[in-house]
């Protein structure tokens, strides 16, 4: 690969969280290196939208799969991501360390970087932990919307462990020592305590709304808010309408500002950065229909007097800054000791 030279200018960072259209790819419904007017995201519309770093999610059916299969299928998965990523080599580049991202970033290439969601994937095996990271899993979601060995969700009836299980906490210590970002959105409230009062690096919540504008099991209240960030974590807002509004119809891009902005009241611009969700679920959030939008974040939070300084935070610096907290926690902390 040819590094810039230096009179290239330094490119903003515009990173998104969670995406589900790597899973809708995988499954065949979509082929996201082609654009298509179908879905949220594919890899020319996020080059049309300025999107240069990406997490795409591995979604582990808890239904479709048998559980003897789920951890093979987020292994498979990122074989498929490996290939999609060869297959667009200019434009795409698959990153496992934040100095991947940054170079593939100052590269002019969108940075992918591989999630898991839903701890079940793992089939209360530590090792398979061991097995995703070596395949380039760099995030994990504890739970999606059920409960598993780990921990509880918050959308599920049934919470054995009334928050984080001693599993879940051992996972969290191993991920810590891996250098694998924990991901608690989904989680039941328990749940997110636990999993920072376990975790020695940041925590993220991917793709969460704010609970004091939607009171809704998705989102997050403000003492969750105010704790994630005192751990130094990052909560990406997510574009899902109904986690926006009650009627989602009336959501629009105004929702995800003034949860940025209620984020940035309570805990300052350092944890709040954009969680999408595109390709996650079929709506067109008005003023966010696709990621060839993405651009109308910064926009809105320019009109709405946000400085530039705490705008880059929000579209890019806030995620890469935990993200090394996390790679310099495992550095510090290999595993096996
Ligand atoms: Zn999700």
């Amino acid at each position: 690969m040819t590094e810039p030279s230096p009179s290239v200018p330094k490119r903003a960072l515009l990173i998104d969280l969670h995406t589900d259209a790597l899973y809708e790819h995988i499954r065949g419904r979509k082929d996201i290196t082609q654009r298509s007017e179908h879905g949220h995201l594919d890899i020319p519309r996020m080059q049309e939208g300025g999107v240069n770093g990406q997490v795409f999610a591995l979604w582990v059916s808890p239904t479709e799969l048998q559980p003897d299969e789920y951890c093979d299928f987020a292994l498979r998965g990122a074989q498929v991501f490996d290939r999609v990523c060869s297959g667009c080599a200019d434009t795409l580049a698959p990153v496992r360390t934040p100095d991947a991202m940054r170079r593939a970033v100052a590269a002019g290439r969108i940075a992918a970087l591989l999630g898991v969601e839903g701890g079940h994937a793992l089939q209360g095996r530590l090792d398979n932990l061991d097995r995703l990271f070596a395949h380039g899993v760099r995030v994990l979601t504890l739970t999606w919307n059920n409960s598993n060995e780990l921990a509880d969700a918050g959308g599920d009836t049934h919470q054995p462990h009334h928050g984080l299980s001693s599993l879940g906490r051992q996972a969290i210590r191993r991920m810590n020592a891996l250098g694998m970002i924990v991901d608690i959105s989904h989680s039941a409230d328990r749940t997110v305590f636990d999993a920072l009062d376990a975790s020695l690096s940041p925590v993220i919540a991917s793709h969460s709304g704010v609970r004091a504008r939607r009171d809704f099991h998705r989102n997050l209240t403000d003492e969750q808010i105010r704790e994630l960030a005192s751990h130094g974590g990052v909560v990406g807002v997510v574009f899902l309408p109904y986690f926006l509004r009650e009627r989602e119809e009336d959501a629009s891009i105004e929702d995800v500002l003034a949860c940025i902005d209620h984020i940035c009241q309570i805990t300052g611009p350092d944890y709040v950065a954009l969680g999408s969700d595109f390709d996650g679920f079929e709506a067109r959030l008005a003023g966010l229909e696709d990621v060839t939008r993405m651009g109308a974040v910064a926009e809105g939070l320019r009109r709405l007097g946000f400085p530039a300084g705490d705008i880059a935070k929000i579209a890019g610096l806030n995620f890469l800054r935990v993200w090394e907290a996390v790679a310099a926690t495992a550095g510090s902390n290999p595993p096996g000791r």
